[in-house]
């Protein structure tokens, strides 16, 4: 292989400007050129491609958002649309293609690889959401920026004695407000995996109310319903004092931490590998700390499950 292109499609995350960084620079330090390839799959179709070079990726290792954009693009769901894009890459002497991306980015991966051009998976985004790794590119920097706000909103929880209702990201998948309810310690933690009983929150908020409690915080997957519908939930059943929060796409920004960086260099790193021992078709990810990597068919078969350990030391923390 002489010639790999990267390129970054659905929803951006932060720590995907370090995964193109890592995959440019290794890229270059096996003597392979490296394209870089603007705007996910509409820019691989209309051919927006350039070279990069060391320089290129200079300075964004700390940046948010990704610096070869990000696209939704329906055509690129069609094979005509897939083989517009193969041409694209064969004009450009392209021999392996590095996909950054969610779920459905790497759906189109796996349809360049059947169709005889070989692609490599690295996992990015914020929702935690992809199978064969336990965390994704992202994941870390949304839980800051979450636990940040619900500690900002703890505040003026209490200085008014209010229940709070924080949605935040997480259609599917309940990561984020597990994870973040339980290093925020909300009290209540709902999530798309798992049911919720109105009444059961309404004794658990009575309960800490009588205890002296100043205030609640209750954190809300989307995947479950908006946080004002449920505000209207909580309001139908107790008396309390309600205020809704919804963090929306802050949630998408800001500077990766340390952890993303490290993971998308990693990450980035090895899916080049991959391309040069002639492994397409396979998504990286980290598992106990180990870099591995998966067959794209195995990665979509796999259900994501949410760790109910960690759910059930939150219920067990929060009583
Ligand atoms: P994410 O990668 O974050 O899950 P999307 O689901 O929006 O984001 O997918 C990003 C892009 O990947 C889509 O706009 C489309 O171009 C491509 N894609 C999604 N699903 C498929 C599919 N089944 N086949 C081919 N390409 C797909």
């Amino acid at each position: 292989m002489k010639r790999i292109g990267v390129l970054t499609s659905g929803g951006d995350s932060p720590g995907m400007n370090a995964a193109v960084r890592a995959v440019v620079r290794k890229a270059i330090f096996h003597n392979v050129e490296i394209y870089g390839v603007y705007g996910g799959y509409a820019g691989l179709i209309s051919g927006n491609i350039k070279k990069l070079e060391l320089g290129s990726v200079g300075d964004i290792i700390h940046r948010g958002g990704t610096m070869l954009y990000s696209a939704r693009c329906e055509e690129f769901k069609t094979k005509e649309g897939q083989q517009k894009g193969i041409e694209q890459l064969k004009k450009h002497g392209i021999d392996g293609l590095v996909v950054i991306g969610g779920d459905g980015s790497y759906r189109g991966a796996k349809a360049l690889t059947e169709q005889g051009f070989p692609c490599a998976g690295v996992p990015g985004t914020i929702d935690n959401d992809i199978n064969g790794t336990q965390y994704t590119i992202g994941f870390d920097t949304a839980l800051n920026t979450v636990i940040d706000a619900i500690d900002k909103i703890r505040d003026t929880a209490t200085s008014h004695e209010r229940t709070f209702i924080i949605e935040v990201m997480g259609r599917d998948a309940g990561d984020i407000a597990l994870w973040a309810g339980l290093a925020g310690g909300a009290e209540t933690i709902l999530i798309p995996e798992v049911g919720y009983d109105i009444q059961e929150i309404k004794t658990r908020l009575i309960k800490g109310h009588e205890r002296g409690k100043k205030h609640s915080i209750i954190v809300v997957a989307e995947g479950v319903c908006s946080g004002v519908e449920f505000a209207k939930q909580v309001k139908e059943v107790t008396d309390f004092d309600t205020r809704v929060s919804v963090l929306g796409h802050i949630q998408r920004g800001g500077s990766p931490t340390a952890f993303d960086r490290v993971l998308a260099s990693r990450l980035g790193a090895r899916a080049v590998e991959l391309l040069l021992e002639g492994k397409g078709g396979r998504a990286v990810g980290v598992q106990n700390n180990n870099v591995v990597d998966t067959h794209f068919e195995e990665v979509f078969n796999m259900k994501h499950e949410i760790d109910t350990d960690l759910y059930k030391l939150s219920q067990e923390l929060s009583i």
